[in-house]
């Protein structure tokens, strides 16, 4: 057994200047070991330019991004566009194939579905848990336990919620379950199947010692923005984190989206995108925590697409960069895969963003 000692010393180096008050104590991990967990968190519209844009933002505390020991980059195009939406790169990591722009969890030419690594997680005993800054029915959360032609369907992808034993669920859209144009109300069902249900961010009153599936509902459409004031997205994931490790001892797959940095560059807000960036950016520290106490998580974070096309320019302020968004829309730039823990060193190299699932199912060895 070899233990990877210069990643983790540079690892310890890294740490030791970005987190003064906040220090993360990475132990040594054994890269060639097998991860019993795995928190896979998507920044939604963050690439390389945003990624850079967080960086220099905040000069003096350097991002949570600089600590991860091994970087590799994914090319994020869709089954036939060099520009992919959410909906087919979410499919693209749930899945590990291409599908057309605005597909949930269906491939071309029929639109037969495909099972994605949460299902099939599930039913192999894994505890599975999804926490998120948008609604529910929303692409990228979808794409992981939906099937539908169209993101469009919310309802219907809400219905999907039904068919998989998701252990948990952070995030907004209640009112795709129980506000519904069919009547049919979701969490009737959802709680006759055990699940504990609430409506607000109430966690004292969550099965937190992993006696009970839940759902909570932190809006009844989409979560307000990180501008605004919203901030729960860092300790829900901590909760979520602790949770899903007592729901089942085979392990856990958990995805974390910041949902809206990417609506941040639809509206090319410089504000707003500061404000999820840093949110994003506490919310990868959580997960990190989590991972170095536990040691046997892997970590990945990754986007799913650029959005806006933004450029750092120059201005008079030399130490100071302008926020130039060149579209409302994503384009095809690459986007950086960041992993920690046991197997992160798979995540090295330029790949297909379909490759980051098949490296999940490597390094739990678990062929298909
Ligand atoms: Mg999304
Ligand atoms: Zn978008």
């Amino acid at each position: 057994m070899r233990i990877f000692l210069l990643p983790v010393v540079l690892l310890f180096t890294a740490c030791t200047i970005a987190n003064k008050t906040e220090k993360i104590d990475f132990k040594s991990i054994t890269f060639e070991n097998r991860p019993k967990n795995i928190i896979f968190l998507i920044g939604d519209g963050m690439a390389l330019s945003q990624m850079s844009a967080h960086v220099y933002w905040h000069p003096k505390s350097p991002s949570i991004f600089e600590s991860f020991p091994f970087i590799g980059f994914h090319k994020s195009y869709s089954f036939d566009d060099l520009v992919t939406d959410s909906a087919a790169g979410a499919t693209a990591f749930s899945c590990g194939e291409k599908t057309t722009n605005a597909a949930i969890g269906v491939l071309p030419p029929d639109n037969r579905p495909c099972t994605t690594i949460l299902e099939d997680l599930d039913k192999s005993g894994w505890a599975t848990g999804m926490v998120v800054t948008c609604s529910a029915p929303h692409a990228t959360p979808a794409a992981f336990i939906a099937h539908r032609e169209m993101r469009a369907q919310t309802d219907e992808i809400a219905y999907d919620y039904l068919h998989t034993d998701l252990d948990c669920f952070i995030g907004g859209g209640e009112e795709y379950f129980d506000m519904r144009a069919d009547k049919i109300n979701l969490l009737d069902t959802l709680k006759k199947k055990g699940y504990v249900i609430r409506k607000n961010l109430s966690y004292n009153k969550l099965p937190l010692d992993g006696s009970a599936p839940f759902m909570m509902f932190t809006d009844k459409r989409e979560p307000g923005t990180a501008s605004a004031g919203r901030d729960y997205l860092p300790k829900a994931t901590q909760v979520a984190c602790n949770y899903l490790s007592k729901r089942s001892p085979k392990g856990f797959f958990l995805m974390v989206e910041g949902s809206q940095i990417d609506w941040a560059c639809h509206a090319n807000d410089r504000s707003w995108l500061r404000a999820e960036m840093q949110d994003f950016d506490e919310t990868v520290r959580k997960a990190l925590e989590f991972a170095a106490n536990d040691k046997n998580t892997l970590v990945v974070v990754t986007g799913d697409h650029e959005c806006g096309g933004l450029a750092l320019t120059k201005t008079d302020a030399k130490m100071e960069f302008k926020s130039n968004f060149v579209v409302r829309m994503h384009t095809a730039a690459l986007v950086p895969v960041y992993a920690y823990g046991p197997q992160a060193q798979l995540f090295s190299g330029i790949y297909e963003n379909t490759a980051i699932y098949y490296k999940f199912r490597e390094a739990l060895n678990w062929s298909k």
